[in-house]
């Protein structure tokens, strides 16, 4: 089985003038496409070759002879996760149950947004910001994780919700301020319902 690189979820042009088609057509048509291709090359000569995306990132997660398959699996999956995690006219509000949860273990929706942005200007360098169910103690937790890591690779964690911090996910369209990437991220173009859904599963 060959990994292939998944369409986007919505136009190139959908997400203007949030995020730029031509951010797009680097970060999907270049970004997450060279990494479908490095992965693919790696398997060749590797006896994970054949297994799904996830058993590859389960597989290799640990395993310091493997890091630049892991690294290559896990962000072919981790982008697939971010480009659902937005979608043309998100934001706004959380639906009422999951405003509910949210106030349970933030304290408010606006407190999560707050801590989740936090998190996001805070990842020193390139990373992820996610938002995650904690299994064993049933409570919804913000990770973050550096250049290719994934809380999917946690078996404790379900990964619910992504937001992408390295610049690339930004630069031409915000330059270097990621600050404001992230407030636009949270009032235009989160997918609520992707986060919902997810956890509902
Ligand atoms: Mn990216």
């Amino acid at each position: 089985m060959t990994i292939t690189l998944p369409d986007l979820p919505y136009a190139k042009n959908a997400l203007i003038p949030h995020i730029s088609a031509n951010t797009l057509e680097f970060h999907h048509g270049k970004h997450h496409a060279a990494y479908v291709n490095n992965l693919n090359a790696l398997l060749e000569k590797s006896e994970l070759k054949g297994n799904s995306l996830e058993n590859i990132i389960k597989a290799t997660a640990e395993d310091q002879s493997k890091t630049s398959i892991f690294n290559n699996a896990a962000q072919v999956w981790n982008h697939t996760f971010y480009w659902h995690s937005m979608k043309p006219n998100g934001g706004g509000e959380p639906s009422r149950e999951l405003s509910v949860r949210l106030k349970k273990d933030f304290g408010s929706v606006e407190s999560f947004v707050a801590d989740f942005k936090k998190a996001g200007i805070t990842q020193f360098g390139s990373g992820w910001v996610w938002v995650c169910l904690d299994i064993k103690a049933d409570k919804l937790i913000i990770v973050k994780t550096k250049n290719a890591e994934t809380p999917l690779s946690n078996s404790n964690l379900i990964p619910l919700m992504t937001c992408d911090v390295w610049e690339h996910a930004y630069y031409l369209d915000y330059q270097n301020k990621r600050p404001d990437y992230l407030s636009i991220f949270f009032d235009s173009l989160v997918n609520w319902d992707f986060m919902a859904d997810n956890l509902e599963k």
